[in-house]
């Protein structure tokens, strides 16, 4: 085995983009193949969980964990990841927020299994079967990992050295990381990382005038003007609630910020940022002669042009937000 400082990458409840993400790195890496040796990662390698457990603890020099923790197995890997890694990276906006999966948790498990194998219409269930943790066969039991009541972003089962966000993080802030990691020139404990301190509005190149919204409108329903802030043209834009360090992809694009590199520095709760952000930019009018009632009417009619506010506002943090999602069961 050579000397190279050691690198896992694993991935627990995730789409696998952030693994794409890191094939993104293109010539990047071989110079990533010349500094650290990949010595788990099964997506890329042969490598199973008895091999990991064969190193000794602290002895992985970087761990970058993608994925949110959604079963017990996840949540098992995420302990043995942290004892035999000297830095525990979570890579990603599912590691660092919950992401995508942990929306979820406004729904029970029962409700999330007949949902996708039940009712989804592209399901071809006839008989309604749900997968059975342990089901006997002519071999011996078949058994599937529990699902955890709620998904739970890294940080909330184990300690986290560093956060990385995006979905998936852009390649060219994974490589600063690496480098930032390999420097030995650490940041401080429990930093995020790979990204920058503002917020996407600030490295939007899109002229940006006074807000006042009279109503949302869907991506779907119109061209957007290609140099106005998407936001003042009815196009609900997360990037004033969301951190900088993308290079803002998505608005170049003509495509509203989705929010996944998080809420800004100082930020706990994107969601809550965001539709403090709103209020004060919804226009719905003269009110001065309104009844409360009649102003209260109005609002709801605005706020009616948005479906869905916790896929809007908390798409990839609802696990870590003050929120956190309803009780599971
Ligand atoms: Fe750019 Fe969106 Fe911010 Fe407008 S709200 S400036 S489109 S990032």
């Amino acid at each position: 085995m050579s000397e190279k400082p050691k690198l896992a990458v694993y991935w627990g409840a995730s789409c696998g983009g952030c693994e794409i993400a890191l094939l993104d790195l293109h010539e990047k890496l071989l110079d990533l193949d010349a500094a650290m040796d990949f010595v788990f990662c099964p997506c890329l390698l042969d490598s199973k969980k008895k091999d990991l457990e064969a190193f000794s603890d602290g002895s992985i020099a970087v761990t970058l964990f993608n994925g949110a923790l959604r079963t017990e197995e996840n949540v098992e890997m995420a302990h043995l990841l942290r004892r035999k890694s000297k830095l525990l990276v979570a890579f990603g906006s599912c590691a660092t927020g919950g992401g995508v999966p942990a929306l979820a948790n406004f729904t029970s498990r029962e409700a999330l299994l007949t949902t996708i194998y039940r009712d989804n219409p592209s399901v071809d269930n006839p008989q309604g079967i749900i997968p059975q943790y342990s089901t006997a066969v002519a071999e011996g039991m078949l058994l599937l990992t529990p699902l955890l009541a709620r998904v739970k972003h890294l940080a909330r089962e184990v300690a986290v050295d560093y956060f990385v966000p995006g979905c998936p993080p852009e390649p060219h802030q994974i490589w600063r990381v690496i480098e930032t990691l390999l420097s030995g020139e650490l940041p401080s404990a429990g930093s995020t990382i790979g990204c920058g301190e503002l917020t996407v509005c600030d490295e939007c190149q899109r002229t940006k005038e006074e807000k006042r919204i009279t109503a949302f409108r869907r991506n779907y329903e119109f061209y957007p003007e290609p140099t106005v802030c998407l936001l003042e043209q009815g196009l609900l834009c997360m990037g004033i609630a969301t951190r900088s360090g993308c290079g803002a992809p998505c608005t170049t694009a003509n495509m509203p910020c989705t929010g996944c590199y998080g809420a800004p520095d100082g930020e706990d709760d994107q969601g809550a940022k965001m539709v403090a952000a709103l209020g004060s930019v919804m226009d719905i009018g003269d009110t001065a002669h309104l009844s409360e009632d009649a102003i209260a009417e109005k609002v709801a009619a605005f706020l009616e042009s948005i479906p869905d506010y916790a896929g809007q506002f908390y798409k990839y943090t609802l696990a870590r937000s003050l929120l956190g999602g309803r009780a599971g069961r």
